[in-house]
């Protein structure tokens, strides 16, 4: 839902807020955020950002993420149910369940994972530096979770021993390589951008594997005109925005987070006005998941 602009603006003023948004969120969504980005890029802009209250149009494991590097601020996420499928696939038992299994093992977590599952965790990774992070630990043997595609991605540029969690994306792992041939059929000369979300066989088969903020960039210095994205379909909205004189086509059927489009201008709005929903971690958490995200920093 739509809601005067000035309103908004001048709610954020009146707050010390500012509003960030991730690449997936609904145009409307996008259109009135002081920033878009991946989820990583945008925590650190909450950290570096002078404002006391974060509005995070995104998931929850984004905003807590936020949370975590910069516990002094308000962090709200304007729709309380808006989560990832993804991250919700593994607990912070389980976790604890698999350090049992593999003790010699180093725990990689995504940080599509809720702030428990960062905290009992070696170190946290992102689509972009999973396969340098894998890569720099000591340990022979890695538990890589939730995202067994992403595993799958980074077992291909890892001599280590990669032990994937079951888990996936219910979007990405929709896209097929029969789309992948399809479109390529179709327009041969566009270039295949995919996530490593995405299986295992359109991993083997597109062109590059690029997370979110590697598609924006590829696309910038691409010479090609055309191209075939394989990721959530909202990060056309703002590829075609960026770069006007070229052609953006989804990898198949648009493939649609609905939990990523739960978030309206309205929501956020609201979120500004009572306040709603402050995340709230424990200490604990925060102390010990903070510690897996700055060992990723650090890398
Ligand atoms: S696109 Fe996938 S990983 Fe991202 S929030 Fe949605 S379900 Fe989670």
């Amino acid at each position: 839902m739509i809601v005067d602009e000035n309103r908004i603006k001048q709610m954020k003023e009146e707050r010390d807020a500012i509003i960030i948004a991730h690449n997936y969120q609904l145009p409307e969504v996008q259109r009135i955020a002081d920033f878009v980005g991946d989820s990583l890029e945008l925590s650190k802009i909450a950290k570096d950002s002078k404002a006391s209250v974060i509005v995070f149009a995104g998931v929850r494991f984004m905003a807590e993420t936020a949370k975590i590097l910069s516990p002094e601020k308000k962090i709200l996420l304007p729709v309380k149910s808006a989560g990832c499928p993804m991250a919700d696939q593994i607990s912070a038992e389980d976790v604890r369940e698999l350090r049992k299994a593999y003790p010699e093992a180093a725990f990689v977590a995504y940080v599509n994972t809720t702030a428990e599952v960062k905290a009992g965790v070696d170190i946290c990774c992102t689509s972009s530096n999973a396969i340098k992070i894998v890569n720099s630990l000591n340990e022979k043997k890695i538990v890589f979770l939730p995202d067994k595609n992403l595993a799958y991605w980074v077992s291909l540029h890892s001599k280590k021993e990669i032990i994937p969690y079951d888990g996936f994306c219910y979007v990405h792992n929709r896209f097929g390589k029969e789309e992948v041939l399809k479109m390529r059929e179709k327009y041969p000369d566009a270039e295949i951008l995919v996530h490593p979300e995405s299986p295992s066989d359109v991993i083997e088969s597109a062109d590059f594997i690029l997370s979110t903020s590697g598609i924006l960039k590829r696309a910038k210095e691409s010479n090609k005109k055309t191209f075939i994205i394989g990721t959530e379909f909202g990060l056309i909205y703002r590829l075609e925005k960026e770069n006007p004189d070229k052609e953006f086509y989804s990898l198949g059927s648009p493939k649609i987070c609905f939990n990523m489009k739960k978030t309206t201008q309205k929501d956020i709005f609201d979120s500004l006005l009572y306040n709603r929903y402050e995340i709230i971690l424990s200490e604990e958490i925060i102390k010990k998941a903070k510690k897996s995200i700055e060992r990723m920093f650090e890398i």
